[in-house]
């Protein structure tokens, strides 16, 4: 019998790189390759930070909380307290774009302006010789090199809800600093479009992908062209005592690559608390925004959150919650991403970790996929299938602890 060496090269070659993306229990996470798109859930404990990488390598950072610890209230910050969260965090970005030589986060995204997304200040914390406190979104951008920031507010912050808070003065001085004397670019995030997070780096090899801008600061996409609804009243007519809390005004985005679809909400609510009808933001959204595969929970599955709508709209077979605190999630929320009335079906859901409380509170909290590490939901090229791999997040091993999948995208 004789082989055709060059064709059993190939087929070799070609079923090593297919085992190489291949995620193994024990070992390292694989490397991103191009036409997958990772979208990791970054596990500190103490905020919310998820970094994508787009299929042509463009990246994004979604948030880059940093709370102070510890309190009883809290999980334990991850993998520990030796390090800043945000130190962490920006080591965990390096480490997951070491396939590019020039690491570079084509975007930050900040979805609101609470401390959980973007950084707290406190007292002892580092000061850049800026002037500026590193925390958070400061320090990503102060250590890491970054092309654009996205935020609700720019250019003049004035439906901040908070603009005298001590954190969200340090934003404001870090970016008059790094706009000025370092030629940070930054963009008010406008809800409708679907032009401002765009592959950067290859966009003609993947026509398939799109990020929809679906809300921010009260107004929501209408599903038709660029069109937008205005929920919030203008804001000069609304006393500034009934203002509403900033996360009613958080971002929400969904993201498209081929048939898979992931929707990001924020810290969005959808539920009133003798508040007035257009506090509830989800209930548009459930409209517009159609089923996908995989969805983070919005304000961590805290009790004003994931209304019945929404769910059912999004009807999605992974959810993963960011968790730091004992509320995340409540049972409420936890009973309704268990309802088989609001969508048929599977569903399997991730927590980057659950507090202790919340374990006594939610009866069947062990049908978690998965209860702590670091998310990372991996598409495959085209977007026709994905995995969830949990990655170790009490040290900086990367090893995989856990790979729940194929899915197939609906
Ligand atoms: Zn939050």
């Amino acid at each position: 019998m004789k082989f055709y060496w060059p064709l059993l090269v190939a087929v070799l070659a070609v079923a090593a790189a297919a085992a190489s993306a291949e995620d193994v229990v024990g070992r390292p996470i694989a490397s991103w390759q191009p036409g997958m798109l990772d979208i990791h859930q970054i596990s500190t404990g103490r905020g919310n930070a998820g970094l994508y990488i787009l299929p042509d390598g463009t990246t994004l950072l979604v948030d880059a909380g940093e709370l102070a610890g510890p309190s009883p209230q809290h999980t334990p910050a991850r993998p520990d307290d030796t390090r800043s969260p945000s130190e962490w965090l920006v080591r965990y970005v390096r480490h997951a774009l070491q396939h590019d030589p020039q690491p570079k986060l084509d975007y930050v995204l900040v979805t609101h302006f609470h401390q959980d997304h973007m950084g707290e200040v406190a007292a002892g914390m580092p000061v850049s010789p800026r002037g500026y406190i590193l925390t958070g979104v400061t320090r990503v951008v102060e250590d890491l090199k970054v092309g654009k920031l996205l935020d609700r507010g720019w250019p003049d912050y004035n439906i901040a809800a908070q603009t005298e808070s001590p954190f969200m003065k340090n934003y404001l001085a870090f970016l008059k600093w790094q706009v000025k004397e370092n030629g940070l670019q930054v963009e008010q995030f406008l809800p409708g479009r679907n032009d401002q997070v765009v592959l950067c780096r290859g966009p003609r090899d993947y026509p398939q992908f799109d990020f929809r801008n679906l809300a921010a600061n009260g107004q929501v996409w209408t599903g038709r062209g660029t069109d937008t609804e205005h929920r919030m009243p203008p804001p000069e007519t609304i006393p500034r005592k009934n203002w509403p809390d900033e996360n009613v005004l958080s971002i929400a985005f969904r993201l498209s690559y081929g048939k898979f679809k992931f929707f990001n909400g924020g810290d969005l609510p959808g539920i009133r608390q003798n508040s007035p009808a257009w506090y509830d933001m989800e209930t548009p959204i459930a409209k517009v925004v159609g089923p996908v595969d995989a969805a983070i929970l919005d304000h961590h599955g805290y009790l004003d959150a994931m209304n019945e709508p929404l769910v059912a709209a999004l009807s999605a077979r992974v959810w993963t919650i960011s968790v730091w605190d004992a509320y995340h999630p409540t049972p409420s929320v936890w009973e309704r991403l268990q309802s088989e009335r609001l969508y048929p079906g599977a569903r399997d859901i991730f927590a980057t970790d659950v507090h202790r409380e919340a374990q006594t509170a939610i009866r069947d909290i062990d049908r978690l996929a998965s209860s702590h590490g670091h998310i990372v939901l991996r598409v495959s090229p085209g977007g026709d299938e994905y995995r969830v791999t949990i990655v170790d997040d009490t040290s900086e091993s990367h090893n995989v602890t856990k790979v729940h999948g194929p899915y197939r995208s609906r």
